[in-house]
């Protein structure tokens, strides 16, 4: 076990005009899960590349253990990959596939035996070694894909996407068995994926990338109360905060639907702030009450729970003009077309951005 330390490292691939990753400084604790998010060509899988020895640093340098591994080929770090693809051999049974790169290192056959049984009971694939992957579900294939980097017992695992390929309910099923496992053996894991929930729900701790560029690193919660910039905020929670461009009164204060935002924030001389509510920190009031009115652009039900879209009659602003999005329940929900209002509720954590 080890941990993992980017130093400034930098990609820049031939021709390009900037750094698929630029500079980036992260620490992974030995132990940790850590996962790297953010929207496709942010740079994500060429950061765990990095890592994994399988492309090259052109500035900068990363650490494994305390050890500087830049220059170190792939097969000398000690690290396991785990792939989309699971590239795994055709040919091969399940129990050949999980040992085999066991054999390739000069492990005897009594070892590798063992040391396979000992995956396969832990990924309850037992009943499966004597078959080949084109006999498997997608599932079970991504059971084996992990199995072969478990049975090296790396210092770290680098996985990228490694539930892609799974259909919803899998995948839901397995990002489970994952955490749970990494949990179980301790080995630290440095997870990329594209899909915010799967980085959430996996993680001790998250990273999101910008264009090449980290933008915060934080716990699953800190980084869902406390988004340090608009792109975090509207990347991260499903639907993303809500980012309105609000006034601020000659008090100070940002106002939502013409009444000052509490608790109480002074922003003093500013005419405006985009100011980040996420959507169950709004609620539709009466019409009498203060608030914004919006006019509802879709009801999506998802069961007992509702999110109303909308746009202000108003015309205040949204960034990048997206609806606002308004959590509620199903008796409360409104009908398409129709003008509601909206405030936020009293115990609610926004944030402001300038
Ligand atoms: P995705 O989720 O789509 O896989 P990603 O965040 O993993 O995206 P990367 O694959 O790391 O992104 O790519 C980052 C940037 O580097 C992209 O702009 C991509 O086009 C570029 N890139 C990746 N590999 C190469 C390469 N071999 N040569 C040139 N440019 C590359």
């Amino acid at each position: 076990m080890a941990s993992v330390t980017y130093d400034k490292a930098s990609r820049l691939f031939p021709k390009a005009d900037r750094p698929a990753v630029d500079s980036l400084d992260l620490h992974v604790d030995d132990g940790e899960f850590l996962v790297l998010v953010g929207p496709s060509g942010c740079g994500k899988s060429t950061s765990l590349r990095m890592l994994a020895g399988l492309e090259e640093v052109t500035s900068g340098s990363i650490h494994i253990g305390g050890e500087d591994v830049t220059g170190i080929q792939a097969r000398d770090r000690d690290v396991a990959m785990v792939f989309q693809s699971y590239a795994l051999y055709p040919t091969m049974t399940v129990e050949e596939n999980m040992g085999f790169a066991l054999r390739n290192m000069g492990t005897s056959k009594k070892d590798t035996k063992s040391l396979v049984l000992e995956a396969a009971r832990i990924l309850q694939l037992e009943e499966y070694l004597g078959r080949k992957p084109g006999q498997l579900s997608g599932g079970q294939r991504q059971r084996v894909a992990m199995g072969r980097a478990i049975v090296r017992r790396p210092q770290v695992f680098c996985m990228d996407e490694p539930l892609s390929n799974l259909d919803a309910k899998l995948r839901v099923s397995t990002r489970s068995e994952i955490a749970g496992l990494q949990r179980r053996l301790g080995i630290t894991t440095v997870y990329v994926t594209h899909d915010q929930t799967e980085a959430m729900t996996m993680g001790h701790r998250v990273a999101v990338l910008k264009d090449g560029l980290l933008q915060q690193v934080a716990t699953p919660r800190e980084m869902y109360d406390a988004p340090v910039n608009t792109f975090v905020a509207g990347f991260i929670g499903t639907p993303g905060m809500n980012l309105i461009t609000v006034p601020v009164d000659s008090a100070g204060d940002p106002t939502f639907g013409g009444e000052p935002v509490r608790p109480s924030f002074n922003v003093g001389a500013r005419k405006e702030v985009v100011l980040g509510v996420r959507p169950e920190s709004l609620q539709i009031v009466g019409r009498d009450a203060p608030g914004l009115d919006i006019k509802v652009t879709l009801v999506e039900e998802l069961g007992l729970e509702v999110f109303v879209h909308g746009q202000a009659t108003d015309g205040t602003a949204t960034l990048e003009g997206k609806d606002l999005v308004v959590r509620t329940v199903r008796s409360k929900a409104p009908s398409l077309d129709d003008v509601v209002r909206i405030a936020p509720l009293e115990e609610h954590g926004s944030r402001l951005f300038f």
